[in-house]
């Protein structure tokens, strides 16, 4: 038998690209023969018609095995779920709406089927069509992130990307409930090729995510990648010390020798609310910290599973 190719796809209010999906997916498949191929479709909680539409490819055609989740549990959680049921030799990741070009899948797995490499990875040298703004600062988040923590994360990286079976372990292996793929990926090592490709605008639907959910996603990459903030608010708190220290001496020799009268009661106050503000934010950095930690140690599965024509669900998540 020939090598299998599992490709998990996260859906969530998808109905509308479906179609165009397995259209272009299926050109892609009749190039490449010698392969066996199986889809691992995740229906994150969709509330338009998606479950409708991958059961009726599911009837048609047994290579499509499908997951509904309870709810929307996000797409970190559908890959988590597509990883952790792909019966593959490789397995591709690759979103609904075409913006993960199919047409890259041939190249990516002559790359990684080579030996060379364990993972093959896309990224987008441009970012056409997408707002400026939101441009701006994703740029600065991976400037932010690659400074603050050691994992290497690629400006521009998508979720698209391909992995051996070794590489597939290795991320299942990090059962965190706080995932971001992003980290991951980089966290686990191997050897990665990038493939570039200019950005393509998703054909129908609309993205999921909005500036502030995209903001959320950023402090959250962080918080899980990096322990630097907790430095900074430290390293601050010392610097503070060593001021406060500082005028504190040069308070007390200026009353010894001048006899000082009491006097800057303002610059008393500005500083006691710079204090106070510092404090704040550098409980609000340990908090973050602290309700991720309370998030993990509750152990509270990754997903839900609803609905699935998957023969044995794996015991471990409750299906049907
Ligand atoms: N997605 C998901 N759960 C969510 C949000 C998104 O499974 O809660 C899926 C979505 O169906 C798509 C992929 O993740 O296949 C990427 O979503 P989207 O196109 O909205 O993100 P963008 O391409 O704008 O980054
Ligand atoms: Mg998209």
């Amino acid at each position: 038998m020939g090598e299998k190719i599992s490709i998990v796809v996260p859906c969530y209010n998808e109905e509308n690209v479906l179609p165009a999906f397995f259209q272009e997916i299926r050109k892609v498949i009749a190039r490449m023969p010698d392969l066996d191929f199986e889809f691992m479709l995740i229906d994150d909680g969709s509330s338009d018609g998606t479950l409708d539409v991958i059961k009726a490819y599911a009837r048609q055609n047994e290579i499509v095995k499908y997951i509904s989740f309870s709810r929307n549990f996000g797409k970190e959680a559908a890959i988590y779920a597509g990883l952790r049921n792909a019966s593959g030799n490789y397995v591709v990741i690759m979103d609904a709406d075409l913006q993960d070009p199919p047409a890259l899948l041939p190249e990516m797995y002559r790359h990684v089927s080579g030996g060379e490499y364990d993972s093959v990875a896309t990224r987008r040298v441009t970012r056409q069509g997408e707002p400026r703004m939101r441009s701006f600062f994703a740029r600065q988040f991976y400037k932010i992130m690659n400074r603050l923590s050691s994992v290497d994360m690629v400006d521009g990286a998508r979720d698209y990307r391909i992995m051996n079976r070794r590489f597939v372990n290795a991320l299942l292996e990090m059962g965190e409930y706080n995932r971001f793929s992003k980290g991951l990926f980089g966290w686990v090592g191997y050897r990665t090729k990038w493939l570039e490709y200019k950005n393509i605008e998703r054909i129908a639907g609309e993205t999921k995510w909005s500036f502030w959910s995209l903001v959320r996603y950023s402090i959250e990459g962080i918080i899980a990648f990096s322990t630097a903030p907790l430095v900074i608010s430290a390293v601050f708190g010392v610097i503070m010390s060593g001021l406060s220290m500082v005028s504190l001496i040069a308070i007390v020799v200026r009353k010894m020798m001048f006899g000082d009268p009491v006097m800057g009661w303002a610059s008393i106050i500005s500083v006691i609310l710079l204090i106070g503000g510092l404090l704040l934010v550098t409980l609000g950095i340990i908090g973050q910290y602290l309700a991720k930690t309370y998030l993990e140690v509750k152990h509270r599965p990754i997903y839900i599973c609803g609905e699935t024509n998957l023969p044995d669900s794996d015991g471990a998540i409750p299906c049907k």
